[in-house]
């Protein structure tokens, strides 16, 4: 049974979650803010974070770095709509994902079950899949649904970088600083650009729904399954 801890100061979203998750076979632990939260990460030992930004004593993006100074615990953010900048903030400051509120219950399973899953071993393997998706990085190959793809180096490592994140949103800087180096994260033109191609040569015929979604203001995620 995973464990858990959900610091937010709501307490008829947590009461919401209680049930959800419970009911999902998870265990919960609660805190109504960050001071608690921090408190009961050491105590409890959660193996996942369910965060939300607004807190009364402290701001959700500075509890996460302080978070990620103690532990790699995978991190969902729980925020508002029409705060782009937030969700920004929160992925590069090491959170894994965010969800919006009023959120569905399917969606934030998924979202955690991805998080949950996520391993950073998978850096190291040669080759990747994700649904129709095939890439053998060694080889420089992509396949999708077993037809061979044929890309440009930057749109590759483009979808590498979606690859190795599978289900998570990748944020606009982290693809930037990824794919073209630390100096071009004003170029977020360029990603406009190369997704629009990277879009159209891996959107074979049969497929049933678009590879890579937007999330807009923030990044691209590729579909998972
Ligand atoms: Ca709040």
């Amino acid at each position: 049974m995973k464990k858990v801890l959900v610091i937010e100061d709501e307490q008829s979203i947590r009461n919401v979650l209680r049930v959800t998750l419970e009911a999902h076979d998870y265990l919960i632990v609660e805190a109504v803010n960050a001071a608690e939260g921090l408190e009961k990460l050491l105590l409890e030992i959660p193996d996942i974070i369910l965060l939300d930004l607004g807190l009364p004593d402290k701001n959700g993006i500075v509890l996460i770095q302080e978070i990620r100074q103690l532990s790699k615990l995978p991190i969902v953010v729980l925020t508002v709509q029409d705060s782009d900048s937030d969700k920004v903030e929160a992925l590069d400051g090491g959170a894994n994902d965010y969800i919006t509120k009023p959120f569905s219950v399917p969606e934030l399973l998924v979202r955690m079950r991805v998080a949950l899953r996520h391993s950073p071993n998978a850096v190291a393997e040669s080759k990747l899949f994700c649904g129709a998706v095939e890439m053998d990085i060694q080889a420089h190959l992509v396949k999708i649904n077993s037809q061979l793809i044929k890309l440009s180096a930057t749109e590759f490592n483009i979808l590498k970088v979606l690859m190795i994140n599978k289900g998570r949103v990748v944020t606009h800087n982290v693809l930037l600083k990824e794919v073209w180096g630390p100096n071009s994260l004003e170029h977020v033109h360029y990603l406009r650009v190369y997704l629009t191609n990277l879009r159209k040569k891996i959107n074979i015929e049969g497929l049933e729904k678009e590879l890579i979604s937007t999330e807009a203001g923030v990044g691209y995620r590729l579909i998972d399954g």
